[in-house]
């Protein structure tokens, strides 16, 4: 059997930092927007000459929803779109947010956690 190719372009980059317990996204040199998902090109400007940049974490819930399954398959969890200071928005968990509480416009931090094979982020009401 042969065995499945392992991809090498921005998605692969932007998970290798996330193992490495940092997240970086993809800013584009000539107009110098953050950018997300991973590509090849920047959308604001087409131009393909970007670095990697570290991002501070920081930003606000812009939309959320609960995932309540079935009793007997566990507590559910929820499913966050966080607007991050930098400019795009990403997509997360948060053990803060449950079905009773939305928490829209509420200030976030992104904390990386281990998930499957790899990590993700997930997002932690911000008090300070
Ligand atoms: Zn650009």
């Amino acid at each position: 059997m042969k065995e499945s190719s392992v991809s090498t372009g921005p998605d692969a980059v932007y998970l290798k930092y996330l193992g490495e317990g940092t997240a970086h996204l993809q800013r584009c040199e000539e107009c110098a927007e953050f950018f997300f998902p991973p590509r090849v090109l920047c959308p604001h400007c087409a131009s393909t000459s970007y670095k990697w940049s570290p991002i501070s974490g920081k930003g606000t819930i812009y939309s959320s929803t609960f995932v309540s399954p079935a009793k007997e398959d566990g507590p559910g969890h929820s499913v966050l779109i966080v607007q991050l200071e930098e400019g795009p928005r990403l997509l997360g968990t948060s053990p803060d947010v449950t079905a009773a509480d939305g928490k829209i416009g509420e200030k976030v931090r992104a904390v990386i956690e281990p998930f499957q094979s790899g990590s993700r982020l997930s997002f932690r009401i911000d008090e300070s």
